[in-house]
């Protein structure tokens, strides 16, 4: 019998679910489609600035999380955002390397993008872009959920029949994120800025935040859903033009350079009330921010659960 579990994403579920089901003894190997590991926990470099333009930062309410963040903090791993509520933690030195350090000691194939999984002889197939098939045993589906349930439908594989309603309703929103370069100090104050009203739903200067060197502004702008729904496909320019003139005394210096990130799958528009899927007959988990909780603390917990009851499975 095939033994080995594959885990596809890298992001803190499938990272997490993958160092519990290591640490139990499994064969566990991850399949990344990006180069960067961390999925949503995501920084980017535009010229010398850097900016996490994903999650932000993160909190930690539970006490399986909390402990976890602990452990992390006492390793210098995360810290409290400077001059932000204790509550708010960030990766160290940006929110990327929280995923960099998840990832260590773990097999973990980047570049790898699954197209199709497949069930045959009691195994799953994987079609992997520019890769041979590969065969595993167990499949742990960790993308936003629609993309996992695309993935099984392009290898005709059917999850059962009461439960494909529920997961199919587990759509996302989507998010533009304007990364802005200034020419000098912003006006934001240290802790970013979350607003109720307009296009903007966040602001956050990765100078004052500590990521991004000098003084000079790089300033990661969220937009709201609707808007970004309503301008996804604009040009990064246009959407700027849009957005500048309404936040331009927060930003209190010229912009010298726009770049625009649009996440597909932002946020889960509404979260199951399970908190991961475990189908032993057909060998597949599902876990994720759709189904633990639309933040990082509700991804982590979706795929630790779902490492606890696959190895309960296994032993039980
Ligand atoms: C703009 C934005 C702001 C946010 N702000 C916050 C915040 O401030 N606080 C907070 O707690 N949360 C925030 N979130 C949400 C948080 O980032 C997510 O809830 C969490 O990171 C999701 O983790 P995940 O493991 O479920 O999914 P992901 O991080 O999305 O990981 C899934 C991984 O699967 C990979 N993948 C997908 N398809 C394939 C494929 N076919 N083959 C191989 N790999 C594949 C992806 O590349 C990705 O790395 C924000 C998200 C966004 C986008």
């Amino acid at each position: 019998m095939n033994a080995t579990i594959a885990i596809v994403g890298a992001g803190i579920s499938g990272l997490l679910a993958a160092r519990a089901l290591k640490a139990a003894g499994a064969d566990v190997v991850v399949f990344e489609k990006s180069r960067g590991l961390g999925g949503r926990l995501a920084t980017k470099r535009v010229g010398d600035a850097v900016f996490d333009h994903g999650a932000q930062y993160f909190t930690a309410k539970s006490a399986r999380f909390a402990a976890m963040v602990a452990a992390w903090a006492a390793k210098g791993v995360v810290a409290p955002w400077p001059g932000a509520s204790a509550h708010r933690w960030i990766a160290q030195p940006t929110m990327n390397s929280l995923g960099k350090f998840l990832a260590e000691g773990l097999e973990v194939r980047r570049e790898f993008k699954l197209l199709k999984v497949a069930r045959e002889e009691g195994e799953w197939k994987l079609t992997i872009e520019n890769q041979p098939l590969a065969r595993v045993g167990r499949l742990v589906l960790t993308a936003p959920l629609p993309q996992s349930l695309a993935l099984l439908a392009a290898g005709g594989v059917e999850m059962p029949g009461t439960m494909t309603p529920d997961l199919q309703a587990l759509t996302y929103h989507p998010c533009l994120a304007l990364l802005l370069t200034l020419d000098g100090p912003s006006a934001l104050p240290a802790a970013g800025v979350a607003l109720t009203s307009g296009p903007v739903r966040w602001m956050a200067d990765n100078a004052k935040k500590g990521i991004s060197p000098g003084r000079a502004g790089a300033v990661t702008v969220h937009l709201e859903a609707a808007f970004s729904t309503e301008h996804y496909a604009k040009t990064d320019a246009a959407v700027a033009a849009l957005v500048l003139p309404e936040i331009a005394d927060w930003l209190g210096a010229p912009v010298v350079n726009v770049a625009l990130q649009r996440w597909k799958f932002s946020e889960p528009m509404a979260t199951s009330g399970q908190r991961c899927v475990w189908l032993p007959e057909l060998g597949l988990g599902l876990a994720g921010d759709s189904l633990g909780g639309p933040r990082v603390e509700g991804a982590a917990l979706s795929g630790l659960e779902l490492a606890d009851r696959m190895t309960a499975g296994r032993n039980g």
